[in-house]
């Protein structure tokens, strides 16, 4: 006598869902309140939000006491560095995000001209020293881009097309470079990327006027694209570069993002309410403009970022050549006395500067370079010099320049969703070295626990929609971002009394707590505190019918 089991396919198999979810408080992305439903998903989409769904599945996930959400989506994200490198994204998909947006300040990997790779990949080490830039097309990297746990969103980067066209140098481009980038972005946006991002105050982004970027608009606008913008000034002149950023979108009817918001600097500290006015404002006269911000008192940035940009003129080399002579390092350090860093502005001293990657100088990442300069007896301009001739322009620190007060005024606005500006790590892998920004690994979490739950600042609905429904909306996702039947199984199942950001500036590389489970695409990713290997994430296009 033989024992045979019933086949899992036939009527009976059709009629079965993959998973449900059950008995969950469901938070459905659009900031109304929890309703307590099953989550029934087949064949990577959701078939039922209901309570007591009844058909019968193969997997069940008790979610009694736990909030379901949509999977969240990190709207800004570097994470085209490390997911070739790292395709788990695990400080990621243990926070519950299942899709990032990549490609920004101004920065893609693609398009790389033939002859012009080894000038982006020197170009891109500031970034990320371990990257590998090859020739390549837009649409071919697409194309190329490995499966990854998350689903991936691109942009085309201005910097990148600068670096392609005009190259480094501080000028205007001619009418043939400006015709090239143009032609570069139809081509990455026919290919089905988002749509452009800029990085006004890194160099050679920096270098643009603003009739550049109006110009390169209307292919987006054409394509019905998006732009994302690193403003030109975060600090003392934050103001003038968010007005800039308001009249782009003005102009060009194309919808603005104003990525990482923030006011940097201790003279700035406290002016949020009235940025957010300005915000406001335009927004109620129908600008489409939104924002993102992280939830840190401190940005990360390439330390050769922070130095007057006619040091960075003209690349690398150039760089080191003026940071090599003394008398320009004397006057360097004078402006930055006078002036403050590049971008963030006045901070009390060196000592507000952290080391975080360092290829030669590892032992000493979480230091501040204050400390460093003064064990070593020397200026804090000469380390500086020291960390990036011995490291090649790749020394990455931490600036502690933002006010607390200013991070929960921005949470708080309904202009402002949550964005990491982080990358996919995992702690093991070559991406993930150093000491990278604990936003990398906690900034869902610490808005949800820290902010939503422990400081009451905004309500839990509130805080899943700018991670959910609101950035799905300002991306034009067709059919993610909500709890919805139809839409695309990306799942977070969250303990709302637990969860907690664990990342910390002196101990980056520690996953989240709380997450159950993150599900991508109808495919757990993370369950029960551990990664399943699953790689079901896809790359996400711009089509006629919006993002998917
Ligand atoms: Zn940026």
């Amino acid at each position: 006598m033989g024992y045979y089991p019933v086949p899992r396919t036939g009527s009976a198999g059709a009629s079965m869902d993959d998973l449900v979810i059950r008995g969950g408080e469901v938070l459905d992305g659009t900031g109304a309140p929890p309703v307590r439903a099953d989550v029934a998903i087949r064949d990577g989409r959701i078939v039922a939000v209901a309570a007591d769904h009844a058909a019968a599945a193969r997997r069940t996930l008790d979610a009694r006491g736990l909030v379901v959400a949509p999977g969240f989506i990190d709207i800004k994200t570097h994470s085209d560095f490390t997911l070739p490198y790292a395709t788990g994204a695990e400080s990621k998909v243990f926070q519950g995000v299942t899709t990032e947006v990549i490609g920004h300040c101004g920065l893609s990997v693609a398009p790389a001209l033939p002859g012009r790779a080894r000038l982006l990949q020197d170009y891109l080490a500031g970034f990320a020293p371990w990257i590998e830039v090859a020739e390549t097309s837009f649409a071919a990297y697409m194309d190329r881009f490995p499966p990854t746990a998350v689903n991936v969103i691109m942009q085309v980067g201005h910097n990148t097309l600068r670096a392609m066209t005009v190259g480094l140098d501080d000028r205007a481009p001619t009418a043939a470079e400006q015709d090239a980038m143009r032609r570069l972005l139809d081509e990455g946006l026919a290919a089905g990327a988002i749509g452009l991002s800029s990085g006004l105050f890194t160099a050679p982004g920096s270098f643009a006027r603003p009739e550049e970027l109006h110009d390169l608009l209307a292919v987006v606008r054409r394509h019905r694209g998006t732009y994302a913008t690193h403003v030109r000034d975060e600090a003392d002149g934050v103001f003038a570069a968010v007005r800039e950023a308001i009249a782009a979108a003005e102009a060009s009817g194309v919808h603005v993002q104003i990525v990482h918001l923030k006011l940097s600097g201790v003279d700035n500290w406290g002016r949020a309410g009235a940025l957010l006015a300005e915000i406001e404002e335009a927004r109620a006269r129908g600008v489409p403009v939104d924002c993102d911000a992280y939830p840190y008192t401190f940005a990360a940035n390439p330390l050769r970022n922070l130095l007057p940009l006619w040091v960075q003129e003209g690349g690398l080399a150039a760089m080191l050549g003026r940071l090599g002579d003394p008398a320009a390092r004397a006057r360097i350090a004078g402006e930055i006395e006078a002036r403050g860093l590049t971008s963030f502005g006045r901070v009390p001293s060196w000592d507000a500067v952290s080391l975080s990657t360092s290829r030669t100088r590892s032992r000493d990442a979480g230091r501040s370079l204050g400390e460093l300069a003064r064990a070593a007896g020397v200026a804090p301009i000469d380390l500086v010099h020291e960390l990036l001739a011995a490291d090649g322009g790749a020394t990455f620190v931490a600036v502690s320049s933002i006010d607390e007060a200013d991070v929960r005024a921005l949470l708080r606005s309904p202009a402002v969703l949550v964005g990491s500006d982080g990358r996919s790590v995992a702690r093991d892998s070559v991406a993930g070295q150093g000491k990278p920004h604990p936003r990398f690994y906690g900034t869902f979490p610490r808005v949800l626990g820290h902010y939503a739950r422990d400081l009451g600042l905004l309500s839990l609905p509130d805080a899943v929609f700018k991670m959910t429904g609101g950035p799905a909306r300002v991306l034009g996702l067709a059919d993610r971002g909500l709890l919805r039947e139809g839409y695309r199984a990306d799942v977070a199942v969250f303990d709302p009394a637990t969860i907690v950001d664990r990342s910390t500036f002196e101990e980056p590389h520690q996953y989240a707590a709380g997450l159950a489970a993150t599900i991508v695409n109808g495919v757990v990713v993370v369950e029960g505190g551990a990664h399943t290997g699953a790689r079901p994430g896809r790359v996400l296009r711009r089509g006629p019918a919006g993002v998917a």
